[in-house]
């Protein structure tokens, strides 16, 4: 084999691309990641990335299974035992205990950054994987027997399948020329850490305003993430206030459901939209991740969603290998596409339909909204069946995510 023949090209190296490396390289599968950017090969303790996930069952399950997640757990990690919901319209409210499920927690909030470094580490050190930063896809050719890129610095190489795995602005989404559907909700997200009057009981707090969701995940260090989303106008006021001000209005947005909030670190901004493709793999070809599905935040399902793609395409890969069958074929790749498209499609439809229904101000839909709340949250059967899936733990899941062997 040369050295620029690969089984399996992955462009981008967030968590998810970095992932399916990680899985197919376990498998055996020679690899190639590349990435645009610097990869995350330090990671300092005094440094917090202010940007974090709340990761689920599933996806921490899958993480463990291709030994990152002790490197996470071990340095920063927050796992949350509750969660409480709460409508600023009609005040009602749902709350979700992890006993309930018989569970040790619901969920676990990790910085992204920590996520990459162990990932990339892991995968530098893999002999079957050549990791390429800073470097640039520029051109993609296919034909019956593989797929050619071209590279920055006059680079090319071969592989049997590209996969997109290169975030919201995919090139290799536009290169091959995907359609997809984008929505903007007009909505920004403001993310900073927090600190609070009162500890934050290690529950994800979210409050939903008619302007938008404003939630607070706890931290290790006693400290809460933001992320209040809200119409672009409002984020370029709430921008431009000084911290002093930032924080009363901040303390008022959450009911100061921690007391008051007393200190404000850096704040970041970022536009929220929806995006669908309307296929999910062409001739050798596939898009993971948000290179296939962008999704509010308000339920922090877009980097989960993600992780399910890498492995469910991870296995189709593997189990075509197994069946000697083309593992860039169309039939391969085609199963990959049934198996996670019509979900991520739900996912996509139910989380902009909830933020639709909650910005609602006429007081006959706060008032059915209320009655709705109230009832999933006296509804045992149905409160558990929407848990279950946020957590990663119903579903059509791939092997490697399978709850049932998770050891909380
Ligand atoms: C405010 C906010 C809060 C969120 N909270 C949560 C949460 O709590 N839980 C959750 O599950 N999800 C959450 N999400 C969603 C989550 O952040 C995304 O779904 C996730 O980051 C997508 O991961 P990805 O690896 O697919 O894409 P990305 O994270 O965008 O990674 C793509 C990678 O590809 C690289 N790249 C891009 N273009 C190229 C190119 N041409 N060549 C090479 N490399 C390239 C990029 O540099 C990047 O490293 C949140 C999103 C926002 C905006």
């Amino acid at each position: 084999m040369s050295s620029s023949d690969f089984d399996v090209i992955i462009v981008g190296a967030g968590m998810v691309g970095a992932s399916l490396a990680q899985i197919l390289a376990q498998a055996d599968f020679q690899v190639a990641l590349l990435e645009r950017s610097e990869l995350s090969i330090d990671w300092k303790e005094e440094e917090h990335d202010v940007r974090v996930s709340a990761l689920n069952l599933g996806s921490q399950r899958m993480l463990s299974e291709i030994g990152a997640w002790s490197g996470i757990e071990s340095r920063r990690v927050s796992h949350y035992t509750h969660m409480y919901v709460w409508d600023a319209g009609s005040r009602a409210r749902i709350e979700f205990d992890c006993a309930d499920f018989g569970r040790a927690r619901l969920g676990t909030i990790v910085e992204n950054g920590l996520v990459t470094y162990v990932l990339h580490k892991e995968l530098m050190a893999a002999s079957n994987v050549e990791v390429l930063p800073k470097t640039e896809l520029e051109r993609v050719y296919r034909d019956d027997s593989g797929v050619k890129l071209s590279l920055s610095g006059n680079q090319n190489l071969r592989c049997k399948v590209l996969v997109g795995a290169d975030g919201a602005e995919s090139s290799v989404r536009r290169m091959l020329g995907f359609k997809s559907s984008v929505k903007s909700f007009d909505q920004t997200a403001i993310v900073a850490q927090v600190s609070t009057e009162r500890d934050h009981q290690k529950t994800a707090w979210q409050r939903f305003l008619h302007t938008g969701p404003l939630a607070f995940l706890p931290l290790s260090n006693g400290d809460c993430s933001i992320v209040w989303s809200c119409e672009q106008g409002l984020a370029t006021e709430l921008m431009q206030l000084d911290e002093e001000d930032f924080t009363q209005r901040l303390t008022d947005a959450f009911e100061a459901k921690l007391g008051t909030v007393t200190q404000v670190g850096p704040r970041k901004t970022f536009a929220l939209s929806s995006a669908q493709v309307i296929r999910y793999v062409d001739d050798r070809c596939a898009l993971i991740g948000d290179a296939a599905h962008v999704v509010h935040p308000l339920a922090g399902q877009g980097v989960n969603l993600g992780m399910v793609d890498a492995a469910a395409l991870a296995q189709v890969l593997v189990d075509a290998r197994a069946n000697n069958k083309d593992i860039g074929g169309r039939l391969t790749l085609r199963r990959y596409e049934r198996w996670r498209k019509g979900e991520n499609l739900l996912m996509g439809y139910a989380l902009a339909g909830i933020k639709r229904l909650f910005g609602t101000r006429s007081y006959s839909i706060e008032k059915l909204r209320g009655m709705g709340l109230r009832l999933v949250d006296m509804t045992a059967p149905v409160k558990y069946a929407f848990a279950s899936k946020a957590m990663g733990l119903t579903g059509d899941l791939p092997k490697i995510m399978d709850w049932r062997m998770l050891e909380d």
